[in-house]
């Protein structure tokens, strides 16, 4: 099995003051290393307002600074957006694109979604690309279809994809925020499922080595059981993000079980 570095990240969503954010950043880059064998990745992706200020608290650490969205255009008359290369000079390396609270919550279509994600590969940064099925798409028995439409709508036209580049989410909307997290083999029979797809899309090479990473509701206390499943790489965190303690202690698991190769590079040392 080719080894792949887990990967973490911690999405703040819209919570944090600037001074938790702060204090929240610094807390997990000192927690953060990079420099053992089985050391994960480990991103956060703060709220876009507190990007730069979240970059300073963390410069010089192995903690990698995300964004939890990004525009698909470059610039121009798009109210509201972030463009990717605003992103760049705030210190983001990696986005989030096409999470459910997106996705699903702000209707958002798969033709920009795949615009997003394309961009984001398109300009050197790691796309976090996050799938994943409804209640009532699970209990219809959708889960794999689902998954599937999602990674070939957002992957259409990409052929070559450096695996570092690009981590999948896997995210069962019904496990967000929930509490309810999928059992570990039910998570591990869809993150099999994904790999293979990947695997259809993108070779089997670059598959066997792209993370895919499960998210909803991990916490300390289920963070081992799932990332010692074979095609589990490592989370997205949301609530258990927002304590430095819970954090770190879900980066530990992903240690222990990881079966990782050296992450190298600093803050800002990573592109
Ligand atoms: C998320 O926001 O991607 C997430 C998984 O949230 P939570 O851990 O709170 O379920």
């Amino acid at each position: 099995m080719p080894e792949r570095t887990p990967f973490i990240g911690g999405n703040w969503k819209m919570n944090t003051t600037a001074r938790e954010a702060v204090e929240l950043a610094a807390g997990v880059a000192q927690g953060v290393k990079a420099d053992g064998p089985h050391d994960p990745q480990v991103a956060i992706f703060p709220p876009f307002v507190w990007l730069g200020m979240v970059d300073d608290a963390i410069r010089g650490s192995q903690l990698r600074l995300g964004a939890q969205d990004c525009s698909p255009h470059a610039n121009g008359a798009h109210t509201g957006d972030v463009s990717l290369a605003m992103l760049e000079e705030v210190g983001v390396s990696c986005v989030l694109v096409g999470h459910s609270e997106r996705r699903h919550g702000l209707a958002e279509p798969p033709e920009r979604i795949a615009a997003k994600l394309h961009a984001v590969l398109g300009a050197g940064l790691t796309g976090v690309l996050c799938i994943g099925e409804t209640l009532q798409e699970r209990e219809a028995g959708q889960t794999d279809a689902v998954n599937e439409s999602q990674l070939r709508s957002a992957l259409r036209g990409l052929s070559i994809v450096g695996p570092d580049r690009l981590v999948i989410a896997y995210e069962p909307v019904w496990a967000i925020g929930t509490g309810r997290t999928a059992s570990a083999g039910d998570a591990q029979a869809a993150h099999r499922h994904i790999r293979g797809v990947l695997g259809t899309l993108l070779g089997s090479t670059t598959a066997g080595s792209i993370r895919v990473i499960y998210g909803g509701s991990m916490k300390p206390d289920n963070a081992a059981e799932l990332m010692a499943q074979p095609d589990i790489d490592g989370g997205l965190i949301g609530g258990a993000s927002l304590k430095a303690d819970q954090f770190l202690a879900i980066v530990d698991a992903a240690r222990r079980e990881g079966k990782a190769q050296p992450a190298a590079g600093t803050h800002r040392g990573h592109r």
